[in-house]
């Protein structure tokens, strides 16, 4: 997992800031319609602090510092008030707040070209799925964009379409996750957590030789190392989310890239970048053509095992090591 900076994310709200004003303001207006009458005090009186905080122009674009001190403000949400029968209705408080602020509509109209444009295309945990899900609608399958609220969006409501409260993820992960608190953060100001992700991927030391002499991938053993990432709720990020057996799953590109290492050697690579300079390829650019995937860290978020492929082809000398 690698952190975005706020600044970059800032930049993007801002090419899109007509649209997200506009989501602000139908937000207000759809929060005043709600009837509240059919609700306990307490809940009214929570409703209207959360029309109160829409008042704010620049509500959506709270940082996750100041979504912090909101969230701690305005509290959790009252017990429920709406019964049918003796048991609870269907849709609460909750449902009515994620309603009105049209949380469903934009993750099928503004957040895909949202996130496209910031670069999140593979889940921000496992980093080995995409972050749509399909889904069936009528005859007709749509692709979805599978989202997690970095504060549940059934416990804090009001910040369902909070920016920086989305995390796109991948299905599988949003469904194991649920509404454990995880301690990475996505957006952030600390840039010493934007250059390097806090988990990383090995060969054991036989895995090479064992597959050239055999040529069979499951050869290959693979060292997951996430002891310098925060906890899910009480587990670990491997426990919370299995990363080592889903990739366990794909060692076809390891092997993939064990042959590559023989055939590009220094040698090589310096023929082809004569042969090809016209191309005007930067070394980045070269090495992500060797290996299939993007070789920055700062990348890892645009492709489906790119963390795995960039740190495996940096240990078999296809890559240059980070210094
Ligand atoms: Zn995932």
């Amino acid at each position: 997992m690698i952190s975005i900076h706020i600044d970059k994310v800032k930049s993007i709200q801002e090419t899109f800031k007509l649209e997200i004003a506009a989501q602000r303001q139908s937000a207000f207006d759809k929060l005043q319609l709600i009837d509240s009458t059919i609700f306990s005090i307490a809940e009214r009186t929570y409703l209207q602090s959360v029309i109160q905080l829409f008042t704010d122009n620049s509500f959506l674009l709270k940082t996750p510092s100041e979504i912090e001190t909101i969230k701690i403000n305005t509290g959790g949400l009252p017990p429920i008030s709406l019964f049918n029968n003796g048991k609870p209705e269907k849709k609460q408080l909750t449902h009515y707040i994620q309603e009105a602020l049209g949380y469903t509509q934009l993750r099928n109209t503004f957040y895909p070209k949202y996130f496209r444009n910031i670069g999140i295309k593979s889940c921000v945990y496992c980093n080995s799925q995409l972050t749509v899900v399909l889904i069936k609608n009528g005859t007709d399958i749509d692709a979805r964009l599978e989202v997690d609220h970095h504060y549940s969006k059934s416990e804090f409501p009001f910040l369902c379409i909070s920016l920086f409260n989305l995390f796109p993820c991948c299905s599988s992960c949003n469904k194991r996750k649920s509404s454990t608190p995880v301690n990475f953060k996505l957006y952030t100001d600390d840039v010493s957590k934007i250059v390097k992700s806090d988990y990383d991927f090995k060969i054991t030391r036989t895995s090479k030789c064992n597959f050239l002499l055999t040529k069979d991938a499951e050869n290959i053993e693979i060292k997951f190392n996430d002891s310098s990432v925060p906890p899910i709720g009480s587990k670990s990020l491997q426990s919370a989310f299995s990363i080592k057996e889903i990739h366990d799953t794909q060692k076809d590109i390891i092997a993939e890239l064990i042959i590559k290492s023989q055939i590009y050697n220094e040698s090589f690579k310096r023929i082809l970048q004569k042969s090809f300079s016209k191309l005007s390829l930067n070394q980045n650019d070269f090495d992500r053509v060797i290996i299939g995937n993007y070789t920055e860290e700062k990348d890892i978020h645009k492709r489906p095992f790119s963390k795995m492929t960039m740190d495996i082809a940096k240990q078999l000398g296809l890559t240059k090591k980070t210094p």
